[in-house]
């Protein structure tokens, strides 16, 4: 498995592009730009394809729990050096998707990731509510609001977060979390995942199945 590097991304949320036109002259993407991606970085080992699917598949939907182990390695190769946390936060899962898996995967690699850096985990918020995203539009994806997540009050204000998550796939999921807890006072809002749909050429669309 090779780390994922594009030769064209947004400097900031790091979607890669197939030339730099997307790009402005900081190298950031429209969304971005525009102040709409709703986390202020991203962060992913691979792509979304080949042996590394197959292992966070393995890990998430035959409930492979060991997968967090050499999963959490890699996240761990991929968060940015030279970038403090404050607190590690995973991606909350509604609690009746959870019941039905068992285990929230978000969960166990953020445990690896936190050992790692030395930050703490943290559990201040919930997922109220969670389409399946398999089947949703893009422009559907990007309506979820930031209200599909609760904060509780006081536990992230001035905080530099780190969130985690297996796939991001169009960043509308990861987007939502960030902005819920940038209005609950967190400072900076950092994404990592294991991987990231490439979806410069289009299969992506029709490969993704997971947010
Ligand atoms: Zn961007």
């Amino acid at each position: 498995m090779e780390p994922f590097t594009p030769e064209f991304s947004c400097v900031q949320c790091r979607t890669p592009f197939l030339n730099e036109f997307p790009l402005d002259a900081d190298g950031r993407c429209p969304l971005c730009r525009e102040g709409l991606r709703g986390f202020d970085a991203a962060y992913s080992f691979g792509s979304y394809d080949g042996t590394l699917r197959k292992l966070i598949h393995i890990f998430k939907y035959e409930r492979v729990r060991t997968m967090a182990a050499p999963l959490g390695t890699l996240l761990a190769r991929a968060a940015p050096r030279g970038r403090a946390f404050d607190a590690v936060i995973a991606m909350p899962m509604h609690w009746y998707r959870r019941f039905e898996r068992g285990f929230n995967q978000a969960d166990l690699l953020a445990g690896h990731v936190a050992r790692r850096l030395g930050a703490p985990v943290i559990a201040p918020m919930r997922r109220r509510w969670s389409p399946r995203q398999s089947g949703l539009t893009m422009s559907e994806r990007k309506r979820m609001p930031a209200k599909a997540f609760d904060v509780r009050p006081g536990t992230v204000e001035g905080k530099r977060i780190l969130l985690i998550d297996d796939v991001l796939t169009t960043g509308a999921t990861a987007g939502a979390c960030g902005r819920a807890l940038k209005s609950a006072g967190a400072a900076h809002v950092s994404v990592l995942t294991v991987a990231r749909a490439d979806r410069r050429f289009g299969a992506a669309v029709i490969r993704s199945g997971v947010s």
